[in-house]
């Protein structure tokens, strides 16, 4: 392979030309260092300042309000699921978990270890393709915090609002859609996101945590798992994920200089995710959508065909044409197109061309 291809993979996953070709000037000699950046220490003037533009402008992204702190961590969402529940659930109190796909469910196992942590709602019955309504969600007034996904990556169902949940601290797994459209962070307790999805390659985990939650860690707690500890130490307590950081500020900036915000990359999503969507639904159900309409995904569109075996043709064929990554999760089967900020307009249309010639030439 001479050239790029169309990389539908669901993580880590595409990045930003832009981006990468920055890092390949920077990667011999960063400014003038005469190293790259992985190879300098963490606290070298060089790398704070990397550190700390990459937060300013994530700042400057989600419009992030002062009281909250912005974390650079490891161990992915997953050590996340296990963090939330040791800091923020205290011994006789309950956390409420609305259900709609297997990261969800990934979360509540992990919290059930440390707390009671409950089901407030769960979609599980349709394989997990509609969100719950209002009327299903049964929240505990005096629940910890209320957990929410707000992109289920594996079914392909987004929440386009947040749920309402009172005074209770909302927090939300936004690992797939994080920074593909303006969200008020006001609303939110604790936000998360593994950065391979959207933000950056594999290393690095962003937490964007309410100051005052910060005082709910018990005593004893492990220093790396402390979140009032990780945020007093800004990020730093121990070596961070540094690379990972640095490329994630390229991607900041491409988002703020390059796409021109939040509103503008959201815009640009839709466009892609109504292209993709358009051809499901104009297949003469050839080609069947997962997600129920009213909550489908811009970021990850989940389909099925009218027989595994023509899944597998189509993956292969797809994948011999530049096509790559499209082999659907198993629990959903089919295929999923993973379509986030960096991916183009472009292969969102040469995946529709090639959906249209595979109907014709297999219908
Ligand atoms: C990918 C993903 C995860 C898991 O992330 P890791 O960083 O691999 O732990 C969790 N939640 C959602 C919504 C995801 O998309």
């Amino acid at each position: 392979m001479t050239e790029r291809i169309f990389n539908f993979s669901a993580g880590p996953a595409v990045l930003p030309i832009s981006v990468l070709e920055q890092a390949q000037r920077e990667m011999l000699n960063y400014k003038g260092a005469g190293m790259s950046v992985m190879e300098m220490s963490h606290r070298s003037k060089a790398f704070e300042s990397i550190i700390q533009m990459a937060e300013a402008d994530l700042r400057q992204l989600l419009n992030i309000p002062d009281n909250y702190k912005v974390m650079f961590l490891q161990g992915g969402a997953s050590l996340q699921f296990a963090m939330i529940p040791m800091n923020l659930l205290p011994k006789g109190k309950g956390a409420d978990y609305i259900l709609t796909g297997s990261w969800g469910q990934g979360a509540i196992k992990e919290a059930k270890k440390f707390g009671a942590a409950r089901e407030a709602a769960t979609t599980a019955d349709t394989n997990f393709n509609r969100l719950p309504k209002s009327e299903e969600v049964k929240l505990d007034p005096g629940a910890a915090y209320v957990h929410f996904t707000s992109n289920e990556t594996i079914f392909g169902v987004e929440f386009e609002e947040e749920p309402s949940v009172g005074d209770v601290p909302l927090v939300c797994d936004m690992s797939s859609n994080f920074i593909s459209k303006p969200i008020d962070v006001s609303k939110y307790g604790l936000i998360y996101a593994g950065a391979q999805k959207n933000a950056g390659p594999a290393g690095a985990t962003i937490v964007i945590i309410r100051e005052d939650l910060l005082e709910r860690a018990p005593e004893g707690l492990s220093a790396m798992l402390d979140y009032k500890n990780l945020a007093k130490n800004g990020s730093m307590y121990n070596t961070p994920p540094c690379f990972a950081i640095y490329i994630c500020g390229f991607v900041f900036k491409w988002l703020l200089d390059d796409v021109g915000g939040l509103e503008k990359i959201h815009a640009l999503n839709k466009e892609k995710a109504k292209v993709l969507y358009g051809a499901i639904d104009s297949s003469d159900g050839y080609y069947r959508g997962h997600a129920e309409k009213d909550c489908r995904s811009l970021m990850n569109v989940t389909l099925r065909l009218p027989s595994e075996e023509l899944e597998n043709k189509f993956v292969k064929e797809a994948t011999a044409a530049g096509l790559d990554g499209l082999k659907g999760h198993r629990s959903v089967g089919g295929l999923r197109a993973s379509i986030y900020n960096a991916f183009p307009k472009a292969g969102v249309e040469s995946l529709v061309e090639f959906m249209k010639e595979f109907q014709k030439n297999n219908g």
